[in-house]
């Protein structure tokens, strides 16, 4: 079952719930320490990244991603072949985020063209 990662707006704190994908936008979710549903979701792709890290050890070379914000191609094609690599049914908006990347989008733009696929990096409140 997927984990969704949320951030709490009202107490800032971050969670993760197990939604399965026919529930996921469907069931309300509201943050567990305060009970607000004033919640976000944090970016899938930071997600996808921190994913299933022995299957990912293929891509854990950092040098592999330096300098990857400038070249969106190639990162779209890293992408690509790491979802290949987890064999999961990725997020809707992954192979979107592919697509954009491999048109040679920047980040900047898939996230402007995709608000729920972007996502300010907040720090973690634990
Ligand atoms: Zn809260």
């Amino acid at each position: 079952m997927p984990t969704y990662d949320y951030l709490c707006h009202d107490c800032r704190k971050r969670f993760d719930i197990f939604l399965t994908y026919q529930e996921y936008g469907v069931k309300p979710v509201t943050c567990p320490h305060c009970g607000s549903s004033h919640i976000r979701r944090r970016a899938p792709r930071v997600r996808v990244l921190k994913g299933d890290e022995a299957r990912l050890q293929a891509f854990s070379d950092p040098s592999k991603f330096a300098g990857l914000e400038d070249d969106p191609r190639t990162m779209g094609k890293l992408f690509r072949e790491m979802g290949g690599a987890l064999g999961e049914e990725m997020p809707p908006q992954f192979n979107e985020i592919v697509d954009r990347l491999e048109a040679g989008q920047s980040a900047e733009e898939i996230e402007s063209a995709l608000p729920d696929a972007g996502g300010e990096a907040l720090p973690d409140a634990d």
